[in-house]
């Protein structure tokens, strides 16, 4: 076993259970280890600390596994830590075939990411720890009632700064189908994970269709007929297709991808949602808030999810001015009465700084709205309060009166 001895000071996230080891928070080790391998985590008095998968190219030196001394760090460990994790999503299947039962660091199994959808599972490897166990990890997932196979999609880019090469293959058992269906609060979607975002679907916003959703029936049920939304960055229709779930009238949903749109389109059909009430634009956003204004456009609920303003801290301020911009415009086409419902999934960008921008939004509009609720990621996205970076979808639900 090699030991990982910190400098001196060094200790003190550990010993408040933060999971990871800088490079710069390493003294010496006490022999050649490779990445992937468990190391005991010391501090320069040689207190134990934790054990940790070591990663020797990245800045993040190593990952903790665990904060017990008594623990071992193999198979039976991996496989409890994965059962574990699975048995915490289970109430979630009555409602969803697309649930994230394994979170990373969340889990105790720091890097490592698997969805299940429908009777598929979809991994990433984003660290050199949970790669070096990736049999043992796919043999237990395969051992999971029902499941017909694992497709791997470690295509994220944190894998090179872990030395490790992206790898898009199925893992175990035959190819999954070209679009798998998952259902979703009574919604169907279609789920591409060869080539669709993060591992296919945002898992992440399930509480927040089920919000549009009902903010759909509910004005309904209240007007007399169904609301009028716009629905930007609307990707394969996630929240579209919520909304007309609801009963919404009419929804124009806006993209850049034109591939995106295409899905969008064919998941309204899947659910038979009259064509009519379902309007799909490829436009850039920023643009097309704009032409709405113009246009004299007014929508009864607005919903802005765009991509990753803010990659990191040093492009905050650049992220802040485009959050700023679609919000303002977003804020104006609102009706009287109505809803914006609007998300920043930039880790770089906490909620006060997320909310301060919106505020100034607000400002700017010289509309007067009302904070309903702050929304966030579903259960199956839990944030381990020793480990705040793992915060990164947050949103605000807002009234205009
Ligand atoms: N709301 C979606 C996820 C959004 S992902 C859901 O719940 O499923 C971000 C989307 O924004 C992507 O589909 C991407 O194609 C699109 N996008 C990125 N920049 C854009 C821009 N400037 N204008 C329009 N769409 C954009």
């Amino acid at each position: 076993m090699i030991d990982l001895i910190l400098k001196k000071g060094k200790e003190r996230s550990l010993l408040r259970r933060h999971p990871w080891v800088y490079d710069t928070a390493v003294g010496k080790l006490s022999g050649k280890a490779q990445s992937g391998d468990t190391v005991r985590v010391l501090s320069h008095d040689g207190r134990f600390l934790a054990w940790a998968a070591y990663s020797k190219d990245s800045t993040l030196r190593a990952r903790c596994w665990s904060f017990c001394e008594d623990d071992r760090i193999d198979a039976t460990w991996i496989e409890e830590k994965i059962q574990r994790a699975l048995n915490a999503r289970e109430s979630l299947f009555a409602r969803t075939s697309a649930v994230r039962v394994i979170f990373g660091e969340a889990d105790q199994l720091p890097g490592l990411v698997v969805d299940r959808y429908g009777d598929w599972y979809v991994t990433q490897f984003q660290a050199a720890g949970v790669e070096a166990f990736r049999e043992v990890i796919a043999d237990a997932l395969m051992k999971q009632p029902g499941i017909k196979g694992i497709f791997d999609r470690s295509d994220a880019a944190t894998r090179h700064r872990e030395g490790l090469a992206e790898r898009v293959e199925v893992l175990r058992g035959p190819e999954p189908p070209q679009e798998i269906e998952v259902v979703e609060d009574g919604v169907h979607y279609g789920v591409d994970v060869r080539k669709g975002h993060k591992t296919g679907f945002y898992i992440d916003q399930r509480e927040n269709r089920y919000l549009a959703q009902r903010l759909a029936r509910e004005f309904k049920q209240r007007h007399g007929r169904g609301m009028r939304a716009l629905n930007c960055f609307c990707y394969t229709g996630g929240f579209s297709l919520a909304l007309l779930a609801g009963g919404a009238e009419e929804v124009i949903s806006v993209d850049s991808s034109a591939d995106a749109l295409e899905m969008a389109a064919k998941n309204a059909s899947r659910n038979g949602f009259d064509e009519k009430r379902a309007k799909w634009v490829q436009a850039d956003v920023f643009e097309y808030l704009r032409q709405a204004r113009e246009a004299g456009e007014v929508f009864d609920l607005v919903i802005l999810d765009p991509p990753k303003f803010a990659s990191s801290h040093r492009h905050i301020d650049r992220a802040a001015r485009a959050y700023k911009d679609i919000n303002l415009n977003g804020l104006r086409l609102v009706a009287p009465g109505g809803d914006l419902l609007t998300f920043s999934c930039s880790g770089a960008m906490d909620v006060d700084l997320f909310q301060k921008v919106i505020a100034g939004a607000v400002i700017d509009s010289k509309r007067e709205a009302w904070m309903i609720a702050r929304l966030g990621a579903g259960a199956d996205h839990p944030l381990m309060m020793t480990c705040p970076e793992g915060e990164y979808l947050k949103g605000l639900q807002l009234t205009l009166r």
